[in-house]
């Protein structure tokens, strides 16, 4: 006979994980697939080593040591996590339930589905500049991999949003030169981020854009330029790393007839798609007064199962949050 779950969840980032791990504390049978051969979504894909400070209970805590707690939280409970699991195709089937299906052709089935997949498929949107790829790996990268390939090194960070800002903070500590270019004077990243950046030691070029990256087996240095006046600067640097956002791919998403808004799914209140048994939480769920955080991601997690708890258990919400707390189990950590 086939399993069929109550709840399915597309995406094993922090809000997948956690959504995992609710929905078995609310009494639902669950399970949780990722395309990419690890769990974590962006943290481990994008920013393991640096600290992350605004997470409830965690004064300090690096993305990593993050998605390790989460990982340990889920799978206190049988709660199978399938990675390698790129969801293709979605299909309702006769019963009502939805069949998921993988590229390599494995299949879950669910009641409902919670669609936790971030930003979609994770890809970091390249430097237009000839001959950039072949410098990865070689001092040129686009997601740090090991912040200690960092150290005492003069680098080179390119980017004004979050990313860029995060790590240039974070290399001024443990790096003699560090240089941040963008090519607007406008920074999209968060303005505390900045202001932080610019009491350090950091080299700062707005209006600034890289023209070419210098070195032969390993990286020596970067040609950049105002876009303003032309001018051109050869700057000494041994490691760059390339912070210009992500394309958001949502793949198969596109086709389900969700209501797409700004790239991501557009959810009411209860954090409902506009199709039926299938819920958006976290980043890819547009509603309003969204925020892209963990935090906040974590939020839509309780009001998603909640309701969706509720509809499974035919309970009034409130009874369904009443009667779970004094039911829950908790094992041994
Ligand atoms: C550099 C940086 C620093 C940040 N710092 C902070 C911070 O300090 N504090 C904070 O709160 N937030 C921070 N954020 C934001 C935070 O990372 C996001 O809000 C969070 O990752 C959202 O989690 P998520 O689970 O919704 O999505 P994601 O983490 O994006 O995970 C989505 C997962 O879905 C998977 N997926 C997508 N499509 C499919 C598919 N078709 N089939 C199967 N799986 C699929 C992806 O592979 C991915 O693993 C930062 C972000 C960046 C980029």
């Amino acid at each position: 006979m086939k399993k069929i779950y109550d709840v399915v969840t597309v995406g094993a980032g922090p809000i997948g994980l956690f959504a995992s791990f609710c929905a078995v504390d609310k009494k639902l049978t669950a399970a949780v697939v990722d395309a990419l051969p690890y769990v974590g979504g962006q943290l481990t894909a994008l920013y393991p080593q640096k600290f992350i400070f605004d997470v409830a209970g965690f004064p300090k805590v690096t993305a990593s040591e993050l998605v390790d707690q989460l990982f340990r939280q889920v799978t206190q409970h049988e709660v199978p996590v399938l990675v390698n699991f790129k969801v293709v195709e979605m299909v309702r089937e006769p019963d009502g339930e939805y069949k998921l299906t993988a590229e390599d052709g494995r299949y879950v089935h669910a009641k409902y589905v919670l669609i936790a997949a971030g930003a979609g498929m994770i890809s970091p949107r390249k430097l237009e500049l000839e001959d950039s790829d072949q410098f990865i790996g070689k001092g040129f990268e686009y997601v740090v991999k090991n912040v200690e390939d960092y150290r005492d090194k003069r680098v080179l960070v390119i980017g004004g949003g979050d990313t860029a800002l995060d790590w240039a903070n974070f290399f001024t500590a443990m790096s003699p030169e560090v240089t941040l270019i963008h090519r607007s004077t406008k920074f999209v990243g968060f303005e505390g981020s900045l202001k932080r950046l610019q009491k350090t030691t950091c080299r700062i070029f707005t209006d600034t854009k890289i023209l070419a990256i210098k070195g032969d087996k390993q990286v020596t240095g970067a040609t950049v330029s105002n876009i303003k006046d032309g001018t051109v600067t050869e700057l000494a640097v041994d490691r760059i790393l390339g912070c210009i956002g992500f394309t958001p791919k949502l793949g198969f998403l596109k086709d389900h007839g969700f209501e797409i808004a700004d790239g991501s799914i557009r959810a009411d209140k209860f954090m409902r798609t506009s199709v039926e048994n299938i819920y958006a939480i976290g980043d890819i769920s547009n509603h309003p007064g969204r925020i892209k955080l963990i935090s906040t991601g974590f939020g839509n997690v309780q009001i998603a199962l909640n309701h969706i708890a509720s509809l499974i258990h035919e309970t009034s919400e409130d009874e369904t949050l009443a009667s779970l707390e004094s039911k829950v189990d908790r094992p041994e950590l």
